[in-house]
């Protein structure tokens, strides 16, 4: 039998799952719409779990995909979903009767895409998903770097180098800061800086610009010149052997042509030789990656142990305040 690692991406409007080889495509790949509610959305995922392993006839691994961030020190989820304020990763220990992996969608497409996609055979890889919104991960000779806080990867959330004179004043992000990365370089960003507030059509503006249209092509330009920068910083602080662009975004053939020579302009010495590669798997990053969270070696750097297994007669009864005002990317 097939040493099977089971992937679950759990989205916005579906969740999805996969039995996930050594080698080769995902298997057994199924999608249920996502409940509205919590108790729903775990019964849903153990009865597609149940249905993988019966197909299988094997308990194998579990990963999880979330779009959102789980608090290292409460265990609970940050999302705009029914998993806000919830402790998915006990429940789901607790519903499966086994250890289960939760990381963020970054987390889960710099994963899927250094084990045998564009970083493959790269000691460090960055991917970075840009879509309605931007999350990225790290992950280290095959292994996902999560840190002491759990926030290896939250490259969205570190402040753009504004430079004043040149630029309008820094918008406010959904995570309450001023000027993050997100508000500048996602595909939400694009739009708002060509169509103005509310727009939110990224995929529209380059149609528009490839059309011929100046004012589209000249928000491409600023876009595509802020990103540059964003890398630049992440280069300067990590310097990783590649990389990875995934998500809505990573379509635009732009990108490719002009990123390299315009964050060699922004790296310290001004010479840059790091690839930034189109995605390999796609969509499958998803249950891929999640997948992937068990490597068949020791936990990923700065992991917690999972909670142990517990009676929850109420599941996720610690719903905490709602924080966020939208969901990451
Ligand atoms: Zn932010």
């Amino acid at each position: 039998m097939t040493n099977f690692r089971i992937g679950i991406d759990f989205g916005g409007s579906k969740i999805e799952i996969a039995a996930v080889p050594p080698k080769g495509r995902p298997w057994l790949r199924r999608r249920v719409p996502t409940p509205a509610s919590y108790p729903a959305a775990i019964a849903a995922i153990m009865n597609l779990v149940r249905n993988v392993e019966t197909r299988i006839g094997a308990k194998p691994s579990v990963g999880v995909c979330v779009p959102g961030r789980t608090d290292q020190a409460t265990g609970l989820v940050r999302s705009r979903n029914c998993l806000d304020g919830r402790p998915l990763r006990r429940d789901l220990c607790n519903a499966l009767e086994r250890e289960v992996r939760v990381a963020n969608d970054g987390n889960c497409f710099a994963l899927s895409e250094a084990v045998d996609g564009a970083g493959r055979g790269a000691r460090v890889v960055f991917g970075a998903v840009l879509g309605t919104g931007c999350s990225a991960g790290v992950v280290v000779d095959g292994r996902l770097l999560i840190g002491r806080n759990g926030l290896a990867g939250e490259w969205a959330h570190i402040p753009f180098p504004f430079d004043p004179p040149h630029e309008p004043p820094a918008r406010r992000c959904w995570c309450g800061r001023l000027g993050c990365l997100e508000t500048v370089i996602s595909g939400t960003a694009l739009a708002v800086d060509c169509d103005g507030p509310g727009a939110r059509g990224a995929a529209a503006v380059a149609e528009r610009a490839a059309a011929g249209d100046r004012p589209a092509q000249a928000a491409l330009d600023r876009h595509v010149r802020s990103l540059a920068r964003a890398l630049a910083g992440v280069i300067n602080l990590l310097d990783p052997d590649v990389i990875v662009l995934g998500g809505g975004m990573s379509n635009m053939d732009h990108l490719y042509a002009r990123l390299p020579a315009l964050i060699a302009q922004h790296v310290f010495g001004n010479v840059c030789a790091t690839p930034v590669r189109r995605p390999v798997h796609g969509d499958s990053s998803g249950v891929r990656g999640a997948a992937w969270l068990w490597p068949g070696e020791p936990e990923p750097a700065g992991a917690v142990p999972c909670p142990a297994a517990e009676p929850s007669p109420r599941m996720g009864a610690q719903r905490q305040p709602r924080r966020d005002r939208r969901p990451r990317s």
